[in-house]
């Protein structure tokens, strides 16, 4: 029996009155998912628990199996361990976004309107690394980008260890309890890092950044790439904005061992990969996602393929819905998760005994569209195949959820080690 853990981002939402007051996963038509309601058993599921809108990264712990609050050591770490960056204890590691910088300190994007490429973005990362070096205290960093505008960042202090406790140079974003947390509210100005603790560690720590910070924006202003992106009429990727700062290293036992099964991850973002790789699995390489949803459905089902017969378990993120939840184009998120059907799962069931296989369908979080944000409501999730005896609801949606025989599991951390007995069961 193989288990295919199959998490699409930001898939659950909430009755929309132009979609006749279904949820986009309601509206959209599913054939495949549905079929695989029909053949299963259904329920929802509080990814993090109840009253949290947990971001991405919080959520995925948690629904591998590991309590957040005991395993959560904040963005900049998973980052760097999705990026192939390595650390330790006393390394200071962050999350960083290209941005255009204007005058003043003003941004003039967060993102350099995601028209940064990824090999424009390498190209920048080789020049940083190459010329920036840190002088106010003993240190050295390693600075890499991963997909597009994104990128991350880590200080590693030759003598005292760094403290995390510092505040975010990028604006849209806050530290509570450590934790990264989106504003609703802010001005586009670059900030200082600050430190948020009196300790030699935090004070170096923010200088470090700080300084970082201002030799990168030289590095990279008169960087030939973006005199050419200027030319070209397009906007400069002339700043590093970092935040969620995190100086250790998680600790997450390693799930194969634990369950006695091989765990092999199909995801595509950083911070999936850093949590996949910290928690012991084999990481299956995959291009970035593109807006294809068919191209790239066939890759994630050819890799998918091409490594079954090595692995017991799959744990396959796909990105798609999170993003025009964000948005709150309702009719995008509709369309991406029919898409989603019919090229991923389509083909998947197309492929694979669903008697030799349990597959589990749910979400991280739900990224409502009316909130264009995450939200705490659970998220529809279904287990099909192997001996699952179906509830006989032939419809994949979080009305249709309600009624399955799973009931509302109040706590993500509990799915795998439910997903791992029903495996068992002979
Ligand atoms: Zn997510
Ligand atoms: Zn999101």
């Amino acid at each position: 029996m193989k288990l295919l853990y199959i998490v699409i981002d930001g898939l659950g939402d909430l009755p929309i009155s132009e979609l006749k007051g279904e949820t986009p996963l309601g509206f959209a038509e599913t054939p495949n998912l549905d079929e695989l309601a029909g053949r299963g058993k259904l329920g929802l599921m509080y990814t993090v628990g109840k009253g949290i809108a947990p971001e991405s990264d919080v959520a995925v712990i948690s629904i591998l199996g590991y309590d957040p609050s005991k395993y959560h050591v904040g963005r900049g770490p998973l980052e760097a361990f999705g990026a192939g960056l390595d650390m330790k204890d006393g390394d200071l590691a962050l999350r960083c976004n290209f941005a255009t910088l204007g005058a003043n300190r003003r941004i003039i994007d967060r993102r350099v309107g995601r028209s940064l490429t990824t090999e424009e973005a390498t190209e920048l990362s080789k020049a940083i690394n190459r010329e920036v070096k840190l002088e106010s205290f003993p240190a050295e960093f390693d600075f890499k980008n991963t997909l597009g505008h994104r990128a991350v960042l880590v200080i590693k202090s030759k003598d005292v260890p760094l403290s995390a406790e510092i505040t975010n140079t990028d604006p849209a974003y806050e530290r509570v309890e450590g934790m990264g947390v989106a504003k609703a509210k802010f001005e586009m100005i670059l900030k200082e890092a600050v430190p948020l603790e009196d300790t030699e560690g935090a004070r170096r720590a923010a200088a470090l950044v700080n300084e970082f910070t201002e030799k990168s924006h030289e590095v990279l202003d008169g960087h030939e790439i973006n005199r050419r992106r200027e030319a070209e009429g397009k906007l400069k990727a002339n700043v590093i904005l970092s935040r969620d700062a995190g100086n250790k290293v998680p600790k997450f036992f390693n799930i194969s061992e634990r369950y006695g099964v091989r765990f092999a991850c199909l995801a595509d973002m950083p911070v999936e990969r850093g949590i996949s790789r910290l928690a012991g699995m084999h990481l299956v390489d995959l291009p970035p996602p593109t807006k294809d949803v068919r191209a790239d459905s066939a890759i994630r089902i050819r890799k998918l393929m091409e490594n079954y017969g090595s692995f017991d378990c799959f744990y396959i993120h796909i990105k798609g819905p999170d993003e025009p939840g964000h948005d709150g184009d309702y009719r995008r998120k509709v369309e991406i998760i029919e898409q989603i059907d019919k090229f991923f799962f389509g083909a998947l069931l197309s492929k694979i005994d669903l008697e030799e296989n349990l597959i589990c369908v749910t979400a991280d979080h739900s990224t409502p569209c009316i909130l264009k944000a995450h939200s705490d409501d659970p998220v529809p999730l279904l287990i099909a195949g192997g001996k699952v005896k179906p509830d006989g609801i032939n419809r994949f949606s979080e009305e249709a959820c309600k009624k399955g025989s799973l009931g509302v599991l109040s706590k993500g951390s509990n799915l795998i080690p439910l997903l791992m007995k029903i495996m068992r069961e002979k």
